[in-house]
């Protein structure tokens, strides 16, 4: 059985996972208007994999006995500059939601839940992943210039 104040922590970061799905769809749709058709599929991924995660942390609570809940999710960004900036704010995002599946962890800790600690590692690896793979967009992006975008945005469509 999870612990109240775990199964707050994640249901808080349920939330967080669906702000992200919004925010890299919002992103889709922006590169999307600007004809840079990859880039949004890369982000509809980006986002389907955020659902995904949302999905992973509920089923994580129902397991242990706990409620999972879906709460408000604030609104999301509409604009976001260049191509370059677009992946540079996702860089920043990434890094951020890593602070929060590392103090998510200090939670499980404090609560002495090894199975949510067990649970979590995992997250802080994918994230390991999800900082790398966008700083690596961002070099590419800043060797391409403008010149080399439509080379980067059909490799971003590969996905
Ligand atoms: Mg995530």
């Amino acid at each position: 059985m999870i612990s109240e104040v775990l199964q707050k922590a994640i249901n808080g970061q349920i939330t967080a996972e669906m702000w992200s799905a919004n925010l890299y769809l919002s992103m889709a749709f922006y590169l999307e208007r600007q004809g840079f058709t990859g880039m949004a599929h890369w982000m509809k991924k980006q986002w389907e994999e955020e659902n995904g995660h949302a999905c992973q942390l509920a089923g994580y609570v129902i397991s242990r006995g706990g409620k999972a809940t879906v709460d408000k999710i604030d609104v999301v960004p509409v604009d976001f500059g260049s191509p370059l900036e677009v992946f540079e704010q996702v860089y920043k995002h990434e890094c951020r939601v890593s602070g929060m599946i590392d103090a998510l962890l200090d939670v499980a800790v404090a609560q002495k839940d090894k199975a949510t600690q067990a649970f979590l590692w995992g997250f802080v690896e994918e994230q390991t992943e999800e900082e790398a793979t966008a700083s690596g967009i961002v070099d590419k992006l800043k060797i391409a210039g403008t010149s080399g975008l439509l080379q980067i945005d059909a490799q971003l469509g590969q996905r």
